[in-house]
């Protein structure tokens, strides 16, 4: 694996853009989608996809928060090295952005501050009719259905799969993504639109690929590192 490479081309950039998924999150204990151990290996009736989806959450909300209770919502999980690195690098301003399909919130807890969210927060929620705001606790402390003081269902402000993305975190991320210097995507299996289209925004010749597993994007790629994220990241940044 080319480490030092990485390395290298880190030393030598100022406006890095990391687009990551679920696997940046793996090694905080957050299980992701794909992997062996991910949720789409569980036996349920219905597959998280399913589950998460916006019909499911509007015809069975009480499942749909129950799954989401126990399997969207990691309130222990801590940033591990890759948050830790990326933070570091935009606090040396090596990085202008982290664009990241995760609703964790685990960037920022490491430090980030210019992170686009383009499936939203668990730490965002809202009254599905008069919008108040609502943190995470009123979704975890409520028994069933979390409701507003108005009698509304309170929503996360997550995007379930058939919604939309929010058209201005899109538009951000590809203005982040056509002026870096180098694109790191990690932790992500590129399967998972628009995201995964994002890349080909990418012109540069500095794409790199951290990923467990093969992505549709490593032909394409510069330098591909098929291993631990918070391995690879740990070590081509902390040496820097
Ligand atoms: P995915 O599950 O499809 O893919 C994760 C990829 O990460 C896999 O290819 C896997 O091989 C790789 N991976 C896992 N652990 C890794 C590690 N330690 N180092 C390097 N690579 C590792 O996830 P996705 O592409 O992000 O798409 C799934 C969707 O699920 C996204 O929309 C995301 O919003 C959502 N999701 C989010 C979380 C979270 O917020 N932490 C968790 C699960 C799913
Ligand atoms: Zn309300």
């Amino acid at each position: 694996m080319d480490i030092p490479l990485l390395k290298e081309w880190i030393a030598s950039s100022n406006k890095i853009v990391f687009l990551g998924g679920a696997g940046v999150s793996t090694e905080s204990g957050i299980p992701d989608f794909r992997s062996d151990k991910g949720l789409y290996r569980q036996k349920a009736r219905y597959s998280p996809e399913e589950m998460l989806s916006h019909d499911f959450f509007m015809t069975h909300p009480d499942k749909f928060y129950d799954f989401y209770r126990s399997n969207s919502i990691h309130t222990q999980a801590l940033p591990n090295k890759a948050h830790q690195a990326l933070a570091q690098l935009e606090n040396e301003g090596r990085l202008s952005c982290i664009v990241t399909q995760n609703i964790d919130g685990l960037h920022q807890k490491a430090g980030s501050i210019n992170v686009l969210e383009l499936h939203g927060s668990i730490y965002r929620n809202y009254c599905m009719d008069c919008h108040k705001k609502y943190d995470l606790e009123k979704i975890v402390s409520s028994k069933a259905l979390p409701l507003c003081s108005c009698g509304g269902m309170i929503r996360p402000d997550v995007v379930l799969y058939g919604e939309p993305l929010n058209s201005e975190v899109i538009e951000k991320t590809l203005e982040f993504i056509s002026a870096c210097d180098m694109l790191i995507v990690g932790g992500t299996s590129l399967q998972v639109y628009p995201a995964a289209g994002f890349v080909a925004y990418y012109r540069g010749s500095r794409l790199v690929i951290i990923n467990k597993t093969p992505t549709p994007a490593d032909r394409e790629a510069d330098l591909v590192l098929h291993g631990s994220i918070g391995e690879i990241l740990g070590t081509a940044v902390s040496e820097n």
